[in-house]
């Protein structure tokens, strides 16, 4: 059997194995919904939303807004750890836009999340064009104290796209926050989507190509789900869009693997669809079966992260 560099032995560089290394005991993210929006949501940008975008901004399902910031740290560990076994874990500031408040906020209700005992790190998720040098400059000096990663949503290397899915961000400003994110030595990581409307294979490996070549340290692959309610889902009941199969999803995923730099930590494969909203495709449910299917077929072609990764 092959031997590869990474702690699990896998095919590729997997986020869960590389945490349980670093510090020695698992972890999990808790998901946290801080009571951000959205420029695309409030008006500032748009109101609508990315087309895929359900009203709760990605939020985990257990997770209570509500809550202030610790208790919902303290909810999601009894959810998430309900027989206490050994564990951390990392506050993963998810909903809507992570950054997208004055710095007095953002400092408050990330160090709040720091006072959890069992919580060794942060992750911010957030857009490109919501970060800016004063609040980099202040998360630098966080990712001093605490292992921190901040998590870009890119989705397509297209501008085309973006413009199509309503993201009103562009390629370029991503360009710049991952750069400006890496010059402060904070761990980065982008979110691409396989299989939005408008793109063929082409395009979604062109995504995968791209940002193998950008600085990050990490990257989530979703793959793209129809939630109820949604633009996407009046495109999709109208005929305008057929999603891509499990089958195309697993070989286009494959490819991006292959393209990436063996460095970088693969935190997602899949997407996560609430099933009480889904509309569509089915299979996006199926997990475990996604990735049992990508490791098998990684297996099948003898093929590996890095392995058709052309460097910089
Ligand atoms: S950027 Fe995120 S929260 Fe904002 S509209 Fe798009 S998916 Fe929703």
């Amino acid at each position: 059997m092959k031997k590869f560099p990474w702690v699990a032995n896998k095919r590729y560089n997997a986020f869960g194995p590389y945490l349980r290394s670093l510090f020695g005991v698992k972890v999990r993210k808790i998901g946290i919904d801080a009571g951000f929006t959205c420029p695309n949501r409030d008006g500032t940008k748009g109101r609508g939303g990315c087309i895929y975008c359900e009203g709760s901004g990605s939020r985990a399902p257990y997770v209570n807004p509500e809550l202030p910031v610790i208790e919902q740290i303290r909810e999601g560990k009894k959810i998430l750890n309900p027989r206490n076994k050994p564990m951390k874990f990392i506050a993963y500031f998810q909903a809507y836009t992570n950054t997208y408040a004055p710095l007095e906020r953002l400092r408050k209700l990330y160090e709040e999340a720091l006072q959890d005992e069992d919580v060794v790190g942060i992750s911010i998720g957030t857009r490109p064009d919501c970060v800016d040098e004063e609040k980099l400059d202040y998360l630098a000096e966080l990712s001093r104290r605490t292992y921190l990663w901040i998590e870009y949503g890119l989705q397509s290397a297209r501008n085309e796209t973006l413009k199509r899915i309503n993201r009103r961000h562009t390629v370029e400003e991503l360009v710049w926050a991952v750069e400006e994110t890496k010059k402060r030595n904070i761990n980065v990581a982008v979110h691409i989507i396989v299989g939005l409307p408008f793109e063929k294979r082409e395009d979604m490996l062109y995504t995968g190509e791209f940002v193998s070549k950008l600085p990050i340290d990490g990257i989530k692959i979703h793959s793209l789900y129809i939630p109820e309610g949604t633009p996407l889902a009046r495109l999709y009941r109208r005929g305008y869009f057929t999603p891509i199969t499990m089958d195309e999803y697993i070989d286009i995923v494959v490819k991006i693997i292959e393209m990436l730099p063996p460095g970088v930590l693969i935190q997602r494969l899949t997407g996560d669809p609430d099933p009480r909203t889904l509309v569509a495709p089915e299979w996006t449910l199926r997990k475990r079966e996604i990735l049992n299917r990508i490791e098998r077929e990684l297996e099948l072609r003898d093929t590996w992260q890095g392995k058709e990764w052309r460097g910089k």
